[in-house]
């Protein structure tokens, strides 16, 4: 005989993980659920590799409630988590993000984003040049005509209990998990019926979620479907500061907020180093095995536009770098979310573009009422459906970092 679930998710990252545990607390659901990943170190995850940061600051409604969903969850996941009296805590820190607008389009669209925010109830302020300048009087702020601060619900957390935390309760509430990895599916007409795993086995259910990251693309084409995410190379550096910049006590403790340069660079504390990327010059799809640093990243874009930005990173040191991949949405740099239009029991959670790790908790939950109810219950993501891509409407945010 062989092996059915009611649910597999394919790939076990933060996504799959989120998934596997909304399934499997929800009391309509009496459904078994197999999550399968071939690395349970999760060695090139994106989930494991990423910035870990939250924000409320973008420019579309949706992704505002969707982080303010995720800041409420990371506020109680050691109570939602917990096993055996075992509380995962995350160590939120509640840094805030700040953009820097120069030109005069950068203005514009920080004020139209500021709006949106604020009907969200963001706690999101503007600030001029001179109160920037009060604020953080170590920045350069003679360039900069405006800045966006977040003075409350966004910050950065531990990512990697993140993870463990959804996989381990998931599994405390029945959840399976298969190292393995899917090479194919098995399907008759227009239904998916069993996966191909790479050990020989195959295994059958009725509901298949691609929670595959930066490889949804490669998954999704052992279905027949072609899905628009490819992999970009992002190189975080960690630097070590010779004199760390205190601001103002009355802003954030004096401590710099996660700043998102005018240039793109952005850069935040990192216990006692900072932690800064960029997006690469050249932005292309790499290859699923390209994990290489961009080392000169860091010395040509980020050290320039950092020292331009405030003496006291004039002298830093790296003191590590790693590479990571954006599952990247081509064609709007958003989530898609759902079962395919066509092939119904299959659902996907891929090309979140460098924002899935503080959307997994809002993605969980809705993947979960997809299979259970056939619908959204709490927020309505259908503007992330697959369906507006083979429409061609492209899902509308302008803050992607
Ligand atoms: C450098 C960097 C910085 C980032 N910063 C932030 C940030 O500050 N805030 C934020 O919200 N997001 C950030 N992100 C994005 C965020 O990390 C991702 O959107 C999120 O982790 C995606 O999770 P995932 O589960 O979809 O993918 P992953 O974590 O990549 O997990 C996918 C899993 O699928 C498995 N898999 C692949 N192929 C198969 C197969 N054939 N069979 C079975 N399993 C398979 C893989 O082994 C992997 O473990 C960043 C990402 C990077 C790279």
């Amino acid at each position: 005989m062989e092996e059915t679930f009611d649910v597999i998710v394919i790939g076990g990252g933060v996504i799959g993980c989120a998934a596997a545990y909304f399934l499997s607390a929800n009391t309509s659901f009496n459904g078994s659920v197999l999550v399968v990943e071939p690395d349970p170190a999760h060695t090139h995850a994106s989930s494991t590799l990423s910035a870990s940061s939250l924000r409320t600051q973008f420019s579309n409604s949706l992704n505002i409630q969707i982080s303010q969903y995720g800041y409420d969850f990371i506020s109680h996941f050691h109570d939602l988590m917990s096993v055996n009296g075992d509380r995962p805590f995350l160590k939120f820190h509640e840094g805030g993000y700040l953009f820097l607008a120069k030109s005069d389009l950068q203005v514009e669209i920080m004020r139209q984003n500021n709006s949106v925010q604020l009907a969200n109830n963001a706690d999101v302020v503007l600030w001029s040049t001179s109160e920037l300048a009060n604020a953080f009087p170590h920045l350069n702020s003679t360039d900069i005509k405006l800045a966006s601060y977040g003075k409350s619900g966004e910050g950065w957390f531990d990512n990697v209990g993140f993870l463990n935390g959804f996989k381990r309760k998931a599994q405390d509430l029945g959840a399976k998990f298969l190292k393995d990895e899917v090479v194919g599916f098995n399907k008759n007409k227009k239904v998916l019926e069993s996966i191909n795993l790479k050990s020989g086995k195959k295994i059958c259910s009725g509901h298949f979620v691609n929670a595959t990251g930066a490889r949804a693309a490669e998954i999704a084409g052992y279905a027949g479907i072609d899905v628009p995410v490819a992999p970009r190379k992002r190189t975080v550096f960690v630097f070590d500061c010779a004199n760390s910049p205190q601001g103002s006590a009355s802003v954030n403790n004096g401590a710099l907020p996660l700043m998102v340069d005018n240039s793109g660079v952005y850069c935040r504390p990192e216990g006692s180093f900072f932690i800064s990327g960029c997006v690469p010059k050249n932005d292309v799809d790499v290859d699923y095995n390209d994990f290489t640093p961009n080392y000169c990243e860091f010395d040509d874009i980020i050290w320039p536009a950092l020292a331009n930005r405030s003496k006291y990173f004039e002298a830093i040191k790296v003191k590590n770098y790693w590479a990571g991949h954006y599952a990247y949405n081509i064609f709007d740099q958003n989530m898609i979310l759902g079962c395919h239009p066509e092939v119904k029991n299959f659902y996907f959670a891929n090309g979140f573009s460098g924002h899935g790790l503080q959307q997994a908790p809002a993605t969980g939950r809705a993947l979960s009422e997809l299979i259970i109810h056939g619908a959204f219950r709490s927020l309505d993501l259908s503007p992330f459906c697959f369906d507006r891509i083979l429409e061609k409407k492209p899902f509308l945010e302008k803050a992607i970092v």
